[in-house]
């Protein structure tokens, strides 16, 4: 057959039509060549592709944590992050032909073992005025390894730690399992900001308190700030150096000393102010308590070494009342001697009790509320 431009097809010979030859015309490399290399519509589809793209890919997810290297560096694993990479790793690979307009593209996975993924893509285009799709797969491989997170950690790395001590006494349980769990929260809540770098190393039981070992020493600032704002007490920091790196920087390990305070809820103290002790309610820059001789409430500061400990509330005993005189005394059994004596009765004791918490110190006998 004559083709009415004199064109024909240079794979099967026959005649390239007019509307063929005008849509090639917007193609200029088909035509560098020459009018001789237009290819009919069949020829053209026969051998076309849409797209250009590396049938195979890889990526590294870490077999303790689960995140995944992007790019030479690990990333926590987080909703739709495979999925983002994998759309990168196909698009930095992917080449469309000439002459394709309109391209678009979507893909699902496809577990194949625990090793092999594979891409389902399908891309859709615009060739010489007809709508093209094409479905490709592209297999993933999974390289299991271990991230250098989690390799720090199973080593034991640690470039800190924080000191969990108290003024004059020793941390109570209590506060070593909240130092902990603060210490926890922290690393946690730096973590979902990203921060791979933060963790909590290991907890270290001391006689005196415990050790917290941390990774980074802004960990160690934020936690130590965190236990003192909730404990109270204060904190201090001192360097050690570890070694020195080739470029002759020094590396040190840095030690938080949390220092809490002397005195806890439930402590009987004397403040040496001439009006009995108190009963120590709340605790942190000022302390609240009720004194025990009246019952009237007590607010103040006080220093470390400005009071003597009578006995923490867990451990005092109990006396029997003998009776309740009036308003303002009463009648109770020395817890030593075990005879009665009178004391003014503070406004916390009621009317009716028959035995209450009493403390002995050199000044005298005091009850405690019932609570
Ligand atoms: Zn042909
Ligand atoms: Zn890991």
């Amino acid at each position: 057959m004559m083709s009415e431009l004199g064109l024909f097809c240079p794979n099967c010979g026959n005649a390239v039509e007019r509307g063929q030859w005008r849509i090639a015309q917007g193609e200029s490399r088909e035509l560098e060549g020459g009018r001789k290399n237009v290819l009919c519509n069949r020829c053209y589809f026969d051998q076309f592709e849409l797209v250009k793209l590396n049938e195979k890919g890889s990526i590294q997810i870490c077999s303790v944590c689960e995140a995944i290297c992007r790019k030479n560096k690990w990333v926590d694993k987080k909703e739709g992050l495979e999925e983002e990479m994998i759309s990168e790793m196909i698009e930095e690979g992917l080449e469309i032909q000439r002459g394709v307009k309109d391209i678009s593209w979507g893909f699902s996975l496809e577990n194949i073992d625990k090793k092999t993924m594979h891409v389902n893509c399908e891309f859709e285009g615009n060739a010489r005025d007809r709508e093209v799709v094409e479905k490709r797969i592209v297999e993933i491989k999974i390289v299991r390894e271990i991230c250098d997170i989690c390799r720090k950690k199973s080593g034991g790395y640690y470039s800190g730690e924080i000191q969990i001590r108290a003024s004059s006494r020793k941390p109570t349980k209590v506060e070593k399992n909240r130092s902990i769990e603060i210490a926890n929260d922290v690393a946690n809540r730096r973590k979902l900001l990203g921060d791979r770098n933060d963790f909590v190393s290991k907890i270290v039981e001391k006689k005196e308190g415990i050790d917290i070992r941390i990774s980074t020493s802004k960990l160690g600032q934020k936690i130590s700030k965190s236990i003192v704002e909730e404990l109270g007490g204060s904190v201090s920091t001192s360097e050690t150096l570890l070694s020195e790196d080739r470029d002759g920087n020094k590396i040190y390990r840095i030690a938080y000393l949390v220092r809490l305070p002397a005195i806890i809820i439930g402590d009987v103290i004397d403040i040496r102010d001439g009006k009995g002790p108190i009963l120590i309610k709340s605790t942190g820059d000022v302390l609240k308590g009720i004194r025990l001789a009246s019952g009237e409430s007590y607010k103040g500061l006080v220093k470390d070494e400005k009071f003597n400990r009578i006995q923490h509330v867990s451990n005092v005993g109990k006396t029997s009342i003998v009776s309740i005189d009036d308003t303002y005394s009463m009648q109770i059994l020395d817890p030593e001697s075990y005879h009665p004596i009178t004391i003014a009765r503070p406004t916390f004791i009621g009317p009716n009790l028959k035995e209450v918490k009493v403390v002995k110190t050199e000044e005298g006998v005091y009850v405690l509320p019932n609570e």
